[in-house]
């Protein structure tokens, strides 16, 4: 029985990968358990596959799954959840910010009797003040909005009891953000805090606009507020709109003091027209949303795996 699976997302990480799995294997040995190493190749175009086979070679129980192309970070994570045979699992990123010998934290605190252990930036190095600033506004909303409560500051480094990891894979959501499935699993959760390092090589895989879209895959997927806003919107617009029409009758038939309001007509237009486009882009997200989850194509397709997929 294998104690701990290490689940590891790569996307072009030549650099980088290598080290991680030295890091954590000197850092694990002092637990004395079972670990075995799952990294889900995504598609990477660099010697990332090359490397990892290698890896594999020296150790029986490092594993790889290699994608027919990229499917992106959330879906590499819940392929590397599905093939993990571990009593408990972690996620951690190949460019060695989420440092390794943290996992040794992480698994005790797991023994401990916490079914999750997550890990809290306490501070991130290496990324732009955009990023850092965006990232902590967006966790903070999601935390108002959602029904869940989302850890703030986390990412997806954690460790995971088995009955966490089994709920988990069987969701059947097509738009993972998987952080917001673990919390809605609830089970024990508690945190550790770290520093996020820089990059060890490399840059990032997600480039703006795959981060604005994974946000929102956040939001739509845990959240129905931005739907319910654009009604109570419409229906305060409505009831401005109404007054407003009330005036202009009066104004119209008993004070008789009406000018020709081309510029008030134009202005309500275009508010309308605004907020109407606002609110049909809104369920647009989530109609788009329904729409992949009802093709149920497969999450992903694996090329090639060292690893035996029995039940
Ligand atoms: N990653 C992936 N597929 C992608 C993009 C990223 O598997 O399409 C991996 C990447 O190799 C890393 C982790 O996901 O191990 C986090 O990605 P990244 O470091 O680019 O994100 P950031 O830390 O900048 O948020
Ligand atoms: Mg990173």
């Amino acid at each position: 029985m294998i104690d701990l699976s290490i689940v590891v997302p790569v996307y072009n990480e030549e650099d980088s990968i290598r080290l991680l799995w030295q890091r954590g294997q000197a850092a694990l040995k002092t637990l004395s358990i079972d670990v075995e190493w799952i990294f889900v190749n995504d598609g990477s175009t660099d010697r990332s596959l090359h490397i990892i086979k290698d890896m594999c070679k020296v150790d029986a129980q490092t594993h790889f799954i290699d994608f027919s192309r990229n499917f992106g970070h959330q879906i590499a994570v819940t392929a590397g959840l599905e093939y993990a045979k571990g009593k408990a699992v972690v996620i951690i990123d190949a460019d060695l910010q989420d440092p390794p010998e943290l996992m040794i934290e992480l698994y005790k605190k797991h023994k401990a009797g916490y079914e999750v252990v997550y890990a809290k930036r306490k501070d991130r190095y290496g990324e732009s003040w955009l990023k850092k600033m965006t990232a902590k506004l967006y966790y903070r909303t999601m935390s108002r909005i959602s029904a869940v409560t989302i850890p703030i500051d986390t990412g997806d480094y954690r460790i995971m009891d088995r009955k966490v990891v089994d709920v988990i894979i069987n969701m059947p959501e097509q738009h993972k953000f998987v952080r917001g499935q673990v919390a809605w699993t609830g089970f024990n959760q508690t945190f550790v805090e770290y520093n996020r390092e820089e990059r060890f090589a490399g840059e990032s895989g997600y480039t703006w606009s795959q981060m604005i879209r994974f946000a929102i895959d956040g939001i739509t997927a845990f959240s129905d507020i931005p739907l319910r806003l654009v009604s109570y919107f419409g229906i305060i617009v409505s009831f401005v709109a109404f007054l407003l029409g009330l005036y202009a009758l009066y104004a119209r038939f008993i004070s008789m003091d009406y000018v020709p309001g081309w510029a008030s007509l134009m202005i309500t237009i275009l508010f309308l027209g605004g907020v109407q486009m606002i609110g049909i882009g809104i369920i647009g997200e989530y109609i788009s949303r329904i729409q992949s989850d009802v093709r149920h194509r497969p999450l992903y397709v694996v090329k090639e795996t060292n690893i035996s997929h029995e039940e």
